[in-house]
C-alpha cells in the first residue's frame, strides 16, 4: 500500500536546465560558435516562453564554465558573447569530477597508462627542441641531492605534463594532465611514507631518463613503452605496498 508521503508532488524539471540544453544543442549542431553573440535576456525569454530568472540562471551557468564571456554594457551590443574555453577550463574541471569521483586507483593508473603512452609516442614524433629543454630541466632537479620530496613530486608532475604538451595534441594533452594532477597527492602521500626515500628516488630518476631518451631519440614505440611501464612499476611496487594497511 502506497501511503500519502509516497505522492509528494514531483520535482518540475528546471528550467533553466532546458534552456541549457537547448543552446548547449545549437553550439553542437554548429550554429552557435565562438565570438557569436547571444541575443539580449528578455528576447531570449520570449522565445523560448522562459522567464527572465531561468535565462539568466543558464547564463550564469555558461558563464561559469568558462563558455560564455560576460556581457558588457546595456547599449545593443551588448549581449552574452561564446567564448572558446580556456585551456585550464576542462583540466581544472577534469581534476576535481576524477577527485570527486573517486574511481578507484587501479581505474585511475589505468587510464593513465593509455593516455601517457599515446603521448609518449606522439611527443617522439613530434617534440621540439624547446620542448625537450623543458623536460631536461625537470630531470636536473629532480637530480638535486636532497631535494624535498613534495618538490620532487612537483617536477615528477611537470616531466610528465611536459611530455603531454609535446605531443601536441590539446585534447590528450588536456586529459593527461587531468589524471596525472588527479594522482599528484596520493603519489605525495607515498613518497612521504617510504623508509629509503633515496632509493625510491634514484628509481624514478632512472626511469625518467629513460622515457626522456627515448623521445629525444624519435622512437615512439620505445618511449611508450617506457612511460607505460613506469608507471605500472611504479604503481605495483611502491604505491600500493605503502598504502595497504600494515597486515
Ligand atoms: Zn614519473
Amino acid at each position: 500500500m502506497t501511503g500519502q508521503d509516497d505522492w509528494e508532488p514531483v520535482a518540475r524539471s528546471r528550467t533553466y536546465e532546458l534552456v541549457l540544453t537547448r543552446i548547449e544543442q545549437l553550439i553542437l549542431d554548429g550554429r552557435l560558435r565562438v565570438g557569436d553573440r547571444l541575443p539580449p535576456e528578455r528576447e531570449l525569454s520570449e522565445m523560448l516562453g522562459v522567464s527572465r530568472a531561468a535565462i539568466r540562471e543558464a547564463l550564469r551557468v555558461l558563464e561559469a564554465q568558462g563558455a560564455l564571456r560576460p556581457r558588457v554594457g546595456t547599449g545593443p551590443d551588448s549581449g552574452n558573447v561564446i567564448a572558446a574555453m580556456p585551456d585550464a577550463g576542462l583540466t581544472q574541471f577534469l581534476r576535481l569530477h576524477i577527485a570527486l569521483a573517486h574511481f578507484p586507483l587501479d581505474d585511475v593508473v589505468e587510464a593513465r597508462a593509455v593516455l601517457e603512452r599515446s603521448s609518449a609516442r606522439l611527443a617522439a614524433e613530434r617534440a621540439k627542441e624547446e620542448d625537450l629543454a623543458r623536460m631536461r630541466e625537470q630531470l636536473d632537479r629532480m637530480d638535486a641531492v636532497g631535494l624535498p620530496r613534495e618538490v620532487f613530486n612537483d617536477c615528477d608532475t611537470d616531466f610528465h605534463v611536459a611530455i603531454a604538451e609535446a605531443a601536441g595534441n590539446r585534447l590528450v594533452a588536456d586529459l593527461t594532465v587531468s589524471v596525472r594532477n588527479a594522482v599528484r597527492q596520493t603519489l605525495l602521500t607515498v613518497f612521504h611514507r617510504v623508509e629509503d626515500w633515496e632509493a625510491v628516488a634514484a628509481r624514478l630518476r632512472a626511469e625518467h631518463r629513460a622515457i626522456y631518451d627515448a623521445v629525444a631519440a624519435g622512437e615512439a614505440e620505445r618511449a611508450g613503452e617506457a612511460v607505460e611501464a613506469h608507471i605500472r612499476s611504479v604503481h605495483r611496487d611502491i604505491v600500493i605496498p605503502s598504502l595497504s594497511p600494515v597486515p
